[in-house]
């Protein structure tokens, strides 16, 4: 069985200026291959670098990043991890050398018990990584879901590219997750809410 570390739970909020500040969620998965899910913003380099360090690891002991979405608060420390495989959107990269992979046949395991799945609405191309541990299924899942507030409503859908997709990506998240790592906000369990409407 996989094992999943948040190594920082993401948040988001409006300060009075009317400003938003967030920062993603950055998760560490443990299986044969050590995998992180998203690297936060740009200025959280330090963040990252104490979170792997409180878990006993450096960046250079991380096999794999997977990034859920392209958006900056998700990706901004990738270059921490120059030896790993990425993968983003339909990318899988190691240095400069890609291929492609098509989530259209299916998930991807890049571990035992870790598999990358393709759950689009939020951007095009998002990605979600779904993890069988000890505990039950936990999906860390990008912007798929902002926080467990939205679980049930609509405020997702303001900031989502193609919500009928994103509607769709949700209910399949929820229909085998009994944790959901979301994007800005705590873990959650995603069985709570089984069977409602995402
Ligand atoms: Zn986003």
């Amino acid at each position: 069985m996989a094992e999943v570390v948040v190594l920082r739970s993401g948040y988001a909020r409006v300060e009075t200026d009317g400003v938003t500040r967030a920062g993603g969620s950055v998760a560490l998965v443990l299986s044969e291959r050590r995998i992180i899910v998203d690297t936060g913003g740009p200025s959280e380099r330090s963040v990252i670098l104490g979170a792997l360090a409180r878990n006993g690891l450096v960046p250079e002991q991380i096999d794999c990043v997977v990034c859920t979405h392209g958006h900056t608060d998700h990706v901004g420390n990738n270059n921490l991890f120059p030896g790993a495989t990425f993968f983003m959107g339909g990318d899988c990269s190691r240095g400069d050398r890609f291929r492609e992979v098509d989530y259209a046949s299916g998930p991807l395991e890049i571990a035992p018990d870790v598999q990358v799945t393709a759950t689009p609405g939020h951007t095009s191309e998002d990605l979600s990584v779904v993890v069988r541990t000890a505990r039950g299924v936990v999906a860390i899942v990008g912007d798929l879901f902002e926080d467990a507030n939205d679980a049930l409503g609509d405020r997702w859908a303001a900031f989502s590219r193609d919500p009928v997709r994103q509607r769709r990506s949700r209910a399949e998240i929820l229909a085998i997750a009994d944790c959901i790592v979301p994007g800005h906000g705590e873990p959650f369990f995603g069985a709570v809410f089984r069977g409602r409407r995402p």
